[in-house]
């Protein structure tokens, strides 16, 4: 085999809760993430060496070099055989870059699946998850997809019981937020009002709305302790969201640490009609119908 090519998709957030700043700089999480159909596609083609190539949405904000996550996702798998496998990797990105989509995680996770199969090493999921969480924490989920819980840095994961299908609206933003900056501005914030901040908990209602498909419940639970961070580097995202509160979305919230905003509708059709609006009020850079969950990196 030559080439394999592998299409992967983004992930929201449904319930990111951040705990107190741990000594090592980072935070305990509950994560609830949900796979959502805007792919990235990565092919895998046997070469020597290592190389990459981005093409597509903001393609040009995307390292074409060995920071790249697929690309460290390739060579770990190749040092995990203990081989020096080459690769050349072409990753048509849909997913927003810096869009709190986990785009870079998903390539990873691409690179992970096509070059276990063009290399013909046959590994099992259980063996990619462990170099998955080698190289980002929320690299695991994007190997699993659909829904799952992650605890720890969001990287020990429980998959989800979820019914039927839910429908997104997500609005792009102009430009990127760094993570790290989001979560610099999420501890300052908590620092300036004192307040403790308590143990993250996954929201029994959200898990409950989950099991039962029930999209109002799923709108009403959203949560995401990162917001008021993001929206305080990016102030045009209060405005965002309040549009598509307006325009009735049943939930809405900014997904992991922004920009691109999420809103939950009712049904395809509600999608659709909400993201008209959407667009309408000129509040996003783009806007983009989606659904999930959906599976996790799967043969193109
Ligand atoms: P998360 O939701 O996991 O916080 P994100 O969606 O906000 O991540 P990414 O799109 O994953 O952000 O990109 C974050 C940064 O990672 C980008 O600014 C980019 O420079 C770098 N990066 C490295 N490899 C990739 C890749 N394959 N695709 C996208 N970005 C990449």
């Amino acid at each position: 085999m030559n080439s394999v090519t592998v299409r992967v998709p983004a992930k929201v957030n449904l319930q990111l809760a951040v705990g107190p700043l741990r000594d090592d700089g980072y935070h305990d999480l509950v994560n609830v993430f949900h796979a959502v159909s805007i792919f990235d596609e990565v092919t895998a083609t046997a070469e020597t060496g290592m190389s990459v190539r981005v093409e597509g949405e903001s393609a040009d904000q995307v390292p074409e070099d060995g920071d790249n996550l697929a690309i460290r996702a390739a060579s770990a798998l190749a040092g995990h055989a203990g081989r020096s496998y080459g690769v050349n990797l072409v990753i048509r990105k849909a997913i927003p870059v810096a869009g709190g989509m986990a785009g870079g995680s998903a390539d990873a996770a691409a690179a992970l699946v096509a070059c276990n199969e063009l290399w013909g090493l046959g590994l099992p999921l259980e063996d990619l998850m462990e170099i998955a969480a080698d190289i980002g924490s929320d690299v695991p989920f994007a190997l699993l997809g659909g829904t799952a819980v992650g605890t720890g840095r969001g990287e020990r994961l429980t998959p989800l019981e979820v019914s039927g299908t839910f429908h997104w609206v997500f609005a792009l933003a102009e430009g990127g937020l760094s993570t790290a900056t989001v979560y610099a501005e999420c501890d300052r914030l908590r620092r300036a009002t004192g307040e403790q901040t308590p143990w993250p908990r996954v929201s029994e209602p959200l898990l409950a709305a989950l099991r039962a498909g029930d999209a109002e419940a799923l709108g009403a639970g959203l949560g995401n302790d990162l917001q008021p961070a993001a929206v305080m580097l990016k102030g045009s995202l209060a405005r965002t969201l309040a549009a598509g509160r307006e325009y009735g979305a049943l939930g809405s919230l900014v997904s992991g640490s922004g920009p691109t905003c999420a809103f939950l509708a009712g049904s395809e059709a509600h999608a659709g009609e909400l993201a008209a609006s959407l667009k309408e009020a000129d509040v996003a850079r783009d806007v983009i119908v989606a659904h999930g969950p959906v599976p996790g990196p799967v043969p193109a």
